[in-house]
């Protein structure tokens, strides 16, 4: 697949219909994937700082989350064809989950805002099996929230800690997933609860 790099970030080129059929077509498959909608604060961290960019190094997609990358790829005359933001690729993956049945997995925020977040999912996605949730603010060191997922085994799992926490939680965990799909949403979780 093409690419297009940006201060060393190799941004998918791909608009965001084709790549939720992609990210659809990896769930059908089996195949474990993690992605990274980055903006240019995901850019500038991960060239001052080299533990981010090894997180994001573990990624299988990195997306152009704003119209600042979008317009960067431009300048450098390697356009990419639009923005694929973390919020966008959430709902229209709720809409291919609300379609093909399925099972999700929540993990940020704060308890009261994923509460009010999984309430509208239910209400507005009937077909969508949310298998499990936590939130947030959690014991970095001392929780069983990979394994959980491992055995639950999702077929999408949001996860909404904000950048840099959400990168490095994947990036720390991915390996003890066997499959689905595993995105950083940021704020998602807020913006669905309303
Ligand atoms: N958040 C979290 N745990 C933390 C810090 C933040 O779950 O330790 C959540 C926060 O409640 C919010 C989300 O991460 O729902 C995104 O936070 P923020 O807006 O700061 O991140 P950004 O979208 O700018 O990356």
């Amino acid at each position: 697949m093409k690419h297009v790099n940006i201060m060393g970030i190799p941004f998918l080129h791909t608009n965001q219909e084709d790549f939720v059929s992609l990210l659809n077509q990896r769930i059908q498959e089996r195949q474990k994937t993690f992605v990274v909608t980055a903006n240019p604060e995901v850019v500038m961290k991960a060239n001052e700082e080299k533990e981010f960019k090894q997180y994001l190094e573990q990624a299988d997609y990195i997306t152009a989350d704003g119209i600042g990358i979008v317009k960067a790829a431009s300048i450098l005359n390697n356009p990419l064809p639009e923005r694929v933001t973390g919020f966008d690729t959430m709902m229209q993956l709720l809409d291919v989950a609300n379609e093909k049945e399925y099972r999700i997995f929540l993990l940020g925020a704060q308890r009261e805002t994923l509460d009010k977040a999984i309430s509208k999912i239910e209400a507005n996605y009937k077909n969508i099996h949310i298998v499990g949730s936590n939130d947030g603010f959690f014991d970095w060191e001392n929780n069983n929230i990979a394994e959980r997922i491992a055995e639950l085994k999702p077929d999408i799992t949001f996860v909404a800690l904000g950048v840099p926490r959400q990168e490095k939680w994947i990036s720390e965990n991915i390996t003890k997933f066997e499959q689905g799909v595993f995105i950083g949403v940021g704020g998602s979780f807020d913006a669905v609860a309303g």
